[in-house]
């Protein structure tokens, strides 16, 4: 899409409505392929490309670029519009150079990982840490905070706040029989969507499939359990790459099976707790010395003699 100025004849530099337009068909994920071709070429048809050969090669290989052709795909956030690629995008270039031999490639994928893993721990410290502040009365809410990690949480907070309080997200219709429930939704853009719900396997799905591609909720459904009163996110709905570790998880809080969530206070988590958030603080002002770095590891090597003894193999 960035080759588009480059592409255009030039008397159609200027129009800001076309490449509006080639934008919104190209970068929406909630059509199908179908809605996709024929807005493509209602637009070709309109601006006069539907013969230039660059908009008719890129559109005879729209399987392979254009969103819509992988809605049903678990695309985590690589195909997103927003800044979420350009990060993913911005981290395969900084390791990655084209003329690498496999020794420098081998190096760098392990700096990539080393990387990915601080970043991951100092996450985790800050997700330990931090208090999320709940913008509804709804126990739904509460139990979101208690399972996502942070910028996830808020996500997942902006969705429900929007199905909560957006007059235009309205559950419209249901029809029920035995083995599924059907919903009607409408969102903020007046379009429809079916949220169906399988009574048996307790699953949800919405035809916006914004779930199967992100594993990220999406207001659809959200209203409609809103719409069922249910208080906590169910299992199958909560998408295993967005929730906080099982470490985070327990300093939070749990809840119970009478669907009601307490705030647990354990003493030996809460020291835990404080452990570990000395240790990424040490670590983290220490990173760029290495003589502290060693001295720390030593400190730490003969705290673990004191503690455990020599030669003890440590197990959980
Ligand atoms: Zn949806």
């Amino acid at each position: 899409m960035n080759k588009v100025v480059d592409k255009l004849p030039k008397n159609m530099l200027g129009s800001e409505q076309l490449k509006k337009e080639l934008n919104a068909c190209v970068w929406s994920e909630l059509i199908e392929p179908d809605a996709f071709e024929e807005t493509w070429h209602a637009i070709m048809k309109r601006y006069g490309l539907a013969n230039n050969d660059w908009f008719s090669s890129m559109f005879a290989s729209r399987r392979f670029w254009v969103p819509a052709f992988f809605r049903d795909f678990p695309m985590s956030s690589l195909i997103k519009t927003t800044s979420l690629s350009e990060s993913q995008n911005n981290f395969f270039k900084r390791y990655s150079k084209s003329r690498a031999n496999l020794m420098k490639f081998y190096m760098n994928y392990n700096h990539a990982l080393e990387t990915q893993r601080s970043n991951s721990a100092k996450l985790e410290y800050y997700d330990s840490t931090k208090v999320p502040i709940l913008r509804t009365e709804l126990e739904i809410e509460k139990h979101a905070s208690t399972i996502y990690s942070g910028s996830d949480y808020n996500a997942i907070q902006e969705v429900i706040v929007y199905a909560c309080f957006s007059l235009s997200c309205a559950t419209l219709g249901v029809s029920t029989n035995r083995e599924i429930e059907v919903y009607n939704v409408k969102d903020k853009d007046s379009n429809s969507w079916t949220v169906t719900y399988s009574i048996g396997d307790d699953t949800y799905f919405c035809g916006c499939k914004k779930f199967e591609r992100l594993d990220l909720l999406c207001s659809h459904i959200f209203c409609v359990l809103k719409y069922k009163f249910v208080k906590l996110i169910p299992e199958k709905l909560r998408g295993g790459r967005w929730l906080k570790s099982q470490f985070v998880k327990l300093i939070h809080g749990g809840f119970c099976d009478d669907q009601e969530i307490h705030l647990v206070v354990d003493k030996k988590k809460i020291a835990f707790k404080n452990l570990y958030a000395l240790f990424i603080e040490t670590t983290q002002s220490i990173e760029g010395n290495i003589d502290q770095i060693n001295a720390f590891a030593a400190i730490m090597e003969e705290g673990k003699k004191q503690l455990l003894g020599e030669g003890v193999i440590l197990s959980d």
